[in-house]
């Protein structure tokens, strides 16, 4: 493409709301044969609210002031839900001491001298927890397409908090409109999968990668890319960072993370996926003037 075709594609985008890096970026847009998508803030608004608060060994309060001790201390959106939902419920969160985060699994710390851990099975399972009677209640709100944090308790399984975010209204006519351009569409998210496959099958996704990790993302586009098929990856978070620079085309929710927005060769200034076809548009427009 020439120079000036270039210029004009790039600022007709960025009037658009999508930001295209430069010429490359807009070239391997038009042969985009898969595209990987985060869940959380990437499909769903990125925003969780607290929903479900189950008791275990200890009652349905002391579960919720438990999990938001050790969420103060924690950045994850996830957190923000728990310590906003306890709040609004007049639960009071205690201390807590020695907080540790866990990447991918969730939170521990020590709470008036009892050892607590907030987060998924894979971090259960490293407390040596066994969910025992909470893991039936974990799959039904699971299949609700609720994300699931089991809490523990100086090794016993004391409770689960549950939190869900809404899909984008934008996302089923994005999902709609790559199918109609060809383009498979493939969900990657640490979130466990039978959640992950609630919010997929209500937008028709292709394929279902979940609990994985970002090295895992980073992974899962160099195994798609295994074949010669072009890959662009979709993602907000730092946790995308590996994803997005493995991709051939990386994909920035310009409401998310600055280092994915800096990994990434196009950005999508309001989150809105729809903006994906309309630089593929461009792109394909651009690309097929010099030809
Ligand atoms: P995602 O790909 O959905 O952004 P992450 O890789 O950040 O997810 O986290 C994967 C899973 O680890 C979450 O679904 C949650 O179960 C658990 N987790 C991560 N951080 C936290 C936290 N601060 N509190 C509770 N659970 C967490
Ligand atoms: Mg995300």
């Amino acid at each position: 493409a020439t120079p000036m075709s270039i210029m004009v594609a790039t600022g007709r985008g960025a009037h658009a709301g999508v930001l295209i890096r430069d010429a490359e970026a807009l070239e391997r847009l038009a042969k985009v044969d898969v595209l990987v998508v985060d869940k959380t803030g990437t499909l769903t608004e990125g925003r969780p609210s607290l929903t479900e608060v189950v008791p275990g060994a200890l009652p349905e309060s002391e579960v919720l002031a438990l999990a938001a001790a050790l969420e103060r201390g924690s950045e994850h959106p996830l957190a923000e839900a728990i310590v906003a939902g306890a709040e609004a419920r007049g639960v009071e969160a205690p201390e807590a001491r020695d907080f540790a985060a866990v990447t991918g699994k969730g939170v521990t710390g020590t709470v008036g001298g009892r050892h607590v851990a907030l987060g998924n099975a894979a971090l259960m399972e490293d407390q040596g927890i066994a969910p025992g009677d909470l893991a039936a209640r974990a799959a039904e709100l699971q299949a609700e397409g609720r994300t699931v944090m089991f809490l523990g308790v100086d090794g016993a399984p004391a409770g689960i908090v549950a939190v869900a975010d809404r899909i984008k209204d934008t996302t089923a006519e994005a999902i709609r409109g790559l199918h109609e351009a060809g383009i498979r569409v493939v969900m990657a998210t640490g979130d466990a999968e039978p959640t992950a496959r609630a919010v997929a099958r209500t937008l028709g996704l292709d394929e279902v990668r979940a609990g994985v990790s970002p090295e895992g993302k980073g992974a899962l586009i160099e195994e798609l890319q295994r074949g010669g098929r072009s890959v662009a990856m979709a993602g907000d978070g730092v946790n995308d960072a590996p994803a997005l620079a493995a991709a051939d085309v990386g994909i920035a929710m310009g409401t998310g993370a600055d280092v994915a927005v800096e990994s990434a060769g196009v950005t999508l200034v309001r989150g809105d996926l729809t903006g994906i076809l309309r630089a593929r548009r461009l792109a394909e427009a651009t690309m097929a003037n010099i030809r």
